[in-house]
């Protein structure tokens, strides 16, 4: 068989990692999560901030920002690591400090029900969408992106689960908002469906919004029907927050890989739970050892460009988000194997086992 190379970044970026730590540590850590990334080529890293204890407070940023340090030292990493600064509905004077900092590369928005329930694992969150407005303002002032995770609450908590309708009216009146507030950055975080993702690009398009989204490479490689799952590892270990939507939506996303839009781009969302975690309902895929490979293959079965494989992976988060990024390419050897990558040292039950994919190796 005919060897495969590419040539893209020296390293990728993946800019939705969640790293826990802190009371949280029994499922993996900082630490870990950056030793697993640089296996798969990823040397910076944007850490979420619904840790245990949630970094909504300075205190819990200089925390997370020490073992942050900590982890690059040991592990030799030279370039800059970033965090997201949870926004609450009473914090906006520590989000103000905190985007003073050089680490912190935006605010992160988790929308939550006014009696406190949340859209995802922790209790972090936003009632008001006038904190939104707030934090907007405040993003822009220090010229930094405002992250946004799509569900709308009330809906969430009647049907029980994240849908496409609560995703997509959440999108809305983020982007309603933002109309208010010309210039700001906003960055929607796993874009899970074709609504969502059409909306996004009316956003730019019609009302000139500076909007980006990130594509996760479980919702471009697994779907809802069971396309590409393991058959020996159950369907909980599948859920995720937002949900796996059915085929039509998969492929919808795996069409935008290839168009020439500079605000798309590709991010992880690693999130890792212990067994008796995930068969409790919680949800998040580890797949930060995938995210290189999954976009990789995907370009290789449908043709999609090194160019516009590097902008994926590096270039397009790095000029959104003012990371500082060398543009030369490099060659990388494909190696094709079923998938055997471990998480916190084999701890956490990995989905994408056994999934055949080629994974990039530098060659030098
Ligand atoms: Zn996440």
């Amino acid at each position: 068989m005919k060897d495969l190379f590419m040539c893209l970044p020296r390293f990728f970026i993946d800019t939705h990692v969640h790293g826990r730590d802190m009371l949280e540590d029994y499922k993996t850590t900082i630490y870990q999560t950056m030793k697993e990334a640089l296996l798969a080529g990823i040397r910076v890293l944007a850490y979420m901030p619904n840790t245990k204890p949630a970094m909504v407070t300075i205190n819990v940023l200089d925390r997370v920002l020490d073992i942050i340090n900590d982890a690059r030292e040991m592990l030799k990493i030279s370039e800059m690591q970033y965090v997201y600064f949870g926004v609450t509905d009473n914090n906006l004077d520590q989000c103000e400090f905190a985007l003073q900092r050089e680490e912190v590369i935006g605010l992160k928005i988790y929308p939550q029900r006014e009696n406190g329930g949340g859209v995802t694992t922790g209790s972090i969150g936003v009632v008001s969408m006038r904190t939104v407005l707030a934090a907007m303002k405040l993003a822009r002032k220090y010229d930094k992106v405002v992250s946004v995770h799509c569900s709308c609450p009330d809906m969430f908590f009647r049907e029980k689960k994240d849908t496409i309708g609560g995703e997509l009216s959440y999108l809305i009146r983020i982007v309603m908002v933002a109309k208010k507030v010309p210039g700001v950055k906003i960055l929607i975080c796993h874009v899970s469906n074709t609504l969502s993702a059409k909306y996004i690009i009316r956003a730019h398009e019609k009302f000139g919004i500076n909007i980006a989204m990130e594509l996760m490479p479980h919702y471009l490689w697994f779907d809802s029907e069971g396309t590409n799952w393991n058959p020996c590892v159950g369907r909980e270990f599948y859920h995720c927050f937002n949900s796996l939507r059915n085929s039509l939506n998969r492929e919808f996303l795996v069409s935008l890989l290839k168009t020439d839009y500079s605000f798309i781009f590709c991010a992880s969302d690693t999130a890792v739970h212990i067994e008796e975690e995930k068969m409790a309902g919680f949800g998040g895929i580890p797949s930060n050892q995938e995210l290189p490979a999954v976009v990789v293959t995907l370009a290789q079965m449908h043709g999609i460009s090194d160019e516009r494989v590097a902008d994926l992976l590096a270039f397009n988060q790095a000029d959104f988000l003012g990371i500082p990024m060398d543009r030369g390419l490099v060659k990388y050897r494909l190696i094709e194997k079923a998938d055997d990558c471990h998480y916190n040292v084999g701890k956490i039950i990995n989905p994408w086992n056994g999934t055949r994919l080629y994974f990039p190796v530098r060659v030098n």
